[in-house]
């Protein structure tokens, strides 16, 4: 792949379901292609495949959707290699950038440019070997940090990390959907005073498993 060729899932307008910015309008850019293999993974048609973008094409398409706000997501958006040209491209525009990250990869010279939501990969992924806790040292003020909990152990598992997340770092507790209740979640969360934010997926709420909203 050249460094200005992307492999892409989707692209389309929708309303930002995680995070901070949950509820604002986003133009959601998916990329195709993932390093991990999660157990509840829900856009596992995004794992592989695509379709081959050129960088001018994706900015095409993103000016066409007319929202300030765009969230770059996957699949792992950081195997791309030309994320960050992208990324640029897009500030240049005066657009507001966020990335999603599985975490097992190095953001480094992503952090200054965009606001980052990164996972933190708990067991019940089948993934947390793969954790770079190292990436955490480079976020900085504002970006968020995300533990998808498949189960009471999980949720334990999270509070035992949180000495680990640096300060001014917003920390989601998100339940998988469907395995936990969110009812739950939420009074382990309020028993335990914890000092994080229950994470519901809005655009589960809102659309189900469609594709594209
Ligand atoms: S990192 Fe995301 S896209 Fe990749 S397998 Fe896990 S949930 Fe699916």
């Amino acid at each position: 792949m050249s460094s200005e060729s992307f492999y892409v899932a989707e692209i389309f307008a929708s309303i930002q379901g995680e995070g901070w910015y949950a509820g604002y309008p986003h133009i959601l850019v998916r990329f195709s292609g993932c390093n991990l293999e999660c157990t509840y993974c829900d856009t596992s048609y995004a794992r592989k495949g695509g379709v081959r973008l050129e960088l001018d094409d994706i900015m095409r398409n993103i000016k066409s959707l007319r929202i300030k706000r765009v969230l770059i997501t996957g699949g792992e958006p950081i195997l791309q290699t030309g994320l960050m040209m992208l990324v640029k491209r897009l500030l240049d525009e005066g657009l507001f950038v966020s990335v999603e990250t599985n975490g097992t990869l190095p953001i480094r010279d992503l952090t200054p440019l965009s606001h980052i939501i990164m996972d933190i990969k708990t067991p019940g992924s089948g993934m947390n070997k793969y954790n770079l806790y190292e990436n955490l040292k480079f976020l900085k003020e504002g970006d968020e940090v995300k533990f998808v909990l498949t189960s009471r152990a999980d949720y334990e598992w999270s509070k035992e990390k949180l000495y680990l997340i640096p300060d001014g770092i917003i920390v989601d507790f998100s339940p998988a959907y469907n395995l936990i209740s969110p009812k739950e979640l939420a009074k382990w969360i309020l028993r335990d005073r914890l000092d994080v934010k229950l994470h519901l997926q809005l655009h589960k709420i809102l659309w189900g498993d469609e594709r594209g909203r």
